[in-house]
């Protein structure tokens, strides 16, 4: 259950209508937006009278109830979005990021080669992988530790935000200074991850699980700001289907859906969806034109030589004129980069 308040109501009135609430049963929660403030209350409310509290609680201005099983993360809190802060840019409603960097980091000079690349052309954000989950244990696994060292260099020489990704709790203390915490597909459901992630000041990027449905995901989310962190953005990447023409099948739908349901930031991957360097910029597009937030793109100064994902990473010179192309169309969709 939702309650939106008039932006007249003061501190004092809101703890004191969050106080009426207070019972064993029902926990409310208060969520400040920049348009108004919500109350919501999670719990048994079923013996609650929605039209009694309103017309007898002057600072409320409509009650509602949420009848999804996600509450935290329901559209119907922020109907306006969410708005997320980071060093160098905004994420979320008019703004659209761009996240763009190796599947993995390989070594200085690679990492380095790319981000002076991504800087150059507009890229807000610079993702690389340490840790990686591969599906073969023989396959690369990745730099660990010492990749989270060389991504970090690269955010210092190079001043972007930085995102990558966890793979386990016990690693949280190696991303203190990473700007934004990746959970992939494979760990969306790691109930012990989202709560410790949850515990966090920062933001964290939900990617969407292999054959997870849109409420599941969202619910992973609910499990992160149910931990206390709100600042979350959720990303498609692509689900397993019948298709083999392509890695994954980008679902462009979960864009429109998930903006429907709701205020987080939407971001798309079309690298990971289509496993194919040459959908990569058209998926690209239509992730703009279907309503996203953000893309999140993998990008190689040598795809043939990569350790991990160099088929569907695009090259230097490929990523630089998409970018072009994406500063072109995101006007079109009344954001800015
Ligand atoms: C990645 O971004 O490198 C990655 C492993 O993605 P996903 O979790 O979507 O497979
Ligand atoms: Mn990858």
């Amino acid at each position: 259950m939702v309650f939106i308040l008039h932006k007249t109501a003061t501190k004092m009135e809101i703890e004191s209508f969050v106080r009426s609430f207070n019972s064993k049963n029902i926990s409310p929660f208060v969520k400040k937006g920049t348009e108004h403030t919500a109350v919501c209350l999670i719990g048994n409310t079923k013996d609650i009278n929605i039209d009694s509290i309103v017309e007898n609680t002057p600072i409320v201005s409509y009650g509602k109830r949420i009848t999804e099983p996600y509450k935290m993360v329901n559209k119907s809190i922020r109907s306006e979005g969410l708005v997320i802060e980071l060093p160098n840019c905004k994420v979320g409603p008019n703004h659209f990021t761009v996240i763009a960097g190796p599947c993995a980091i390989e070594s200085e000079k690679q990492i380095n080669t790319i981000a002076d690349a991504m800087k150059n052309s507009g890229v807000q954000v610079l993702r690389g992988g340490a840790f990686k989950p591969r599906s073969s244990p023989h396959a690369f696994q990745g730099h660990g530790e010492e990749g989270i060292q060389m991504l970090l260099q690269a955010k210092k020489e190079f001043g972007l935000p930085i995102i990558s990704e966890i793979m386990n709790q016990t690693q949280i203390p190696l991303f203190d200074d990473v700007d934004i915490i990746q959970i992939g597909a494979r760990n969306m459901q790691n109930f012990d991850l989202l709560k410790e992630v949850g515990s966090l000041k920062k933001p964290i990027l939900l990617k969407r699980g292999l054959s997870s449905t849109i409420e599941e995901l969202l619910l992973s989310a609910e499990y992160i700001l149910a931990a206390g962190n709100d600042q979350v953005i959720l990303c498609e990447r692509g689900i397993r289907t019948f298709e083999t023409a392509t890695r994954n099948t980008l679902d462009l739908s979960a864009v429109v859906a998930l903006k429907q349901k709701t205020y987080l930031p939407i971001f798309v991957d079309p690298s990971h969806a289509a496993g194919k360097r040459s959908f990569v910029a058209p998926l690209t597009k239509a992730a703009i034109a279907a309503g996203a937030d953000g893309v999140m793109i993998e990008v190689h100064n040598n795809p043939q030589e990569a350790l991990c994902d160099g088929a569907q990473s695009m090259d230097l010179t490929g990523f630089a004129a998409l970018m072009k192309e994406i500063k072109l169309r995101v006007p079109m969709e009344n954001k800015q980069l």
